[in-house]
């Protein structure tokens, strides 16, 4: 007998038809003598539909109160999902995130796991109950509830694969598997059989929402292998695992991300400590930097560029004027309107010409790269967003030619 955890996200879920199906696939795992314990999203568009309500009451409420209101998704998934498996007769019981022992720190809206209190959860398991767990919530040490941040379920069930060490965890989506670039978006995207944690991580921190990247940075750190597939079409999905004795693939897809704005620093003095000024008044403000450029000095000064997601803006603006009070909104270019769009693939590493071949596809194409970044497995370029889905396209039709 295995354990097997089973995520299923708002479109799998999000009517009652979608439910029904959602309760076949949990009472065939089940009736197959396994141990279940299934997480489930909230209904299609909930969770957006509660943040604009709450905006329309208080567009400045507090971040207690935005966990407290878009946890109630979850909750509304749980119980009508255990309704339809008490319906076919099977032994369930559904528990929101705290009753299934997921404690969190107190980052409202991006809390982090500390714990999972597994005794509940064993009691259920042990009586042979499906166990249903609402993903993408949790109580911290003021018993207040917490989220994980967007696309958090998918935490919240490598979370429970991992503290319970079950045999497999499923991630079902509304796509057959993780694709070269996102299928719904990109004609011609593959679906890869597998794919490594390192270079699912980079797939998904550039903006593949397919897995939230930190449920695999988890499934990394405590080895929990993920198989990600379609709660609509029953075939083979793709599997999530450490590098050893795969296929290296020069590059393994294709991914955008427009949750990107570019802020520009221009005449800076040319002298040391510029920059540690200014990161250092980022980093306290707890804004993420991601791609950065300096200029090279000239007649004394120098232009510092670099990218924040877009949401951070206004701190990133705040922050450059603490660190230089004399600078005029001259000095000062926010943009808005740009896209990150990325490859990703370990074969780069040892392929010479990997960039080359991406620089000449947007060239082709007549797309103008306004910043480059580079890791051992990433080549990441700021483009237009008006560009972006011309510029992945040309570059995923030249890395994966149709034939
Ligand atoms: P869920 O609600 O099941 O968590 P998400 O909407 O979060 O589903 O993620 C699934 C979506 O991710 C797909 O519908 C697809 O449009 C998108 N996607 C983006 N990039 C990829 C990719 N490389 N492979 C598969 N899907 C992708
Ligand atoms: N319902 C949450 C969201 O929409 C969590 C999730 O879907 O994983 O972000
Ligand atoms: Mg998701």
């Amino acid at each position: 007998m295995a354990l097997i955890v089973q995520k299923f996200g708002g479109t799998s879920v999000k009517d009652a038809p979608s439910i029904a199906r959602v309760a076949g696939i949990v009472a065939e795992t089940y009736s197959e003598g396994n141990d279940v314990i299934v997480v489930v999203s909230a209904q299609g568009d909930t969770t957006d539909d509660l943040i604009a309500k709450a905006n329309e009451i208080n567009p400045n409420h507090s971040r207690r109160e935005h966990d407290m209101l878009v946890s109630a998704g979850e909750q509304i998934s749980i119980s009508l999902l255990a309704m339809a498996l008490e319906k076919i007769g099977l032994p369930v019981v559904s528990l929101l995130g705290w009753q299934a022992g997921f404690t969190t720190n107190s980052s409202y809206t991006a809390a982090r796991i500390k714990k999972i209190n597994k005794e509940r959860l064993q009691n259920e398991l042990d009586s042979h109950k499906i166990v249903v767990v609402a993903g993408f919530q949790g109580i911290n040490k003021y018993d207040d509830i917490t989220t994980l941040g967007r696309g958090g379920s998918d935490t919240s069930a490598v979370a429970l694969a991992a503290a319970l060490h079950a045999d497999r965890c499923q991630i079902f989506t509304d796509v057959t598997g993780v694709f070269t670039a996102d299928p719904r978006k990109v004609k011609g995207a593959v679906k890869l059989s597998e794919i490594t944690y390192d270079e699912m991580l980079e797939l998904a921190s550039c903006g593949a929402q397919v897995l939230n990247n930190r449920s695999v940075e988890m499934a990394k750190k405590y080895n929990v292998e993920l198989e990600v597939l379609s709660s609509i079409e029953r075939e083979p999905g793709t599997i999530v695992k450490e590098a050893t004795k795969m296929e290296k693939m020069l590059i393994r897809g294709v991914a955008k991300d427009n949750d990107v704005a570019r802020i520009s620093v221009l005449r800076l003095p040319d002298s040391p400590g510029i920059a540690f000024k200014l990161f250092s008044k980022l980093a306290y403000r707890k804004v993420n930097v991601d791609i950065i450029l300096q200029s090279v000095g000239r007649d004394g000064t120098k232009d510092i560029t670099f990218t924040v997601p877009r949401g951070d803006d206004q701190l990133a603006r705040d922050a450059v004027f603490e660190a230089f009070p004399d600078l005029t909104e001259d000095n000062f270019i926010v943009d808005t309107n740009v896209s990150k769009v990325s490859i990703v693939g370990a074969g780069m590493e040892t392929h010479p010409g990997t960039a080359s071949q991406m620089f000449e596809a947007l060239f082709d194409a007549g797309i103008n790269i306004q910043m480059i970044s580079t890791s051992e497995i990433k080549i990441s370029v700021l483009v237009d967003q008006g560009d972006a889905d011309k510029a992945i396209s040309a570059i995923h039709d030249s890395f994966f030619p149709e034939d």
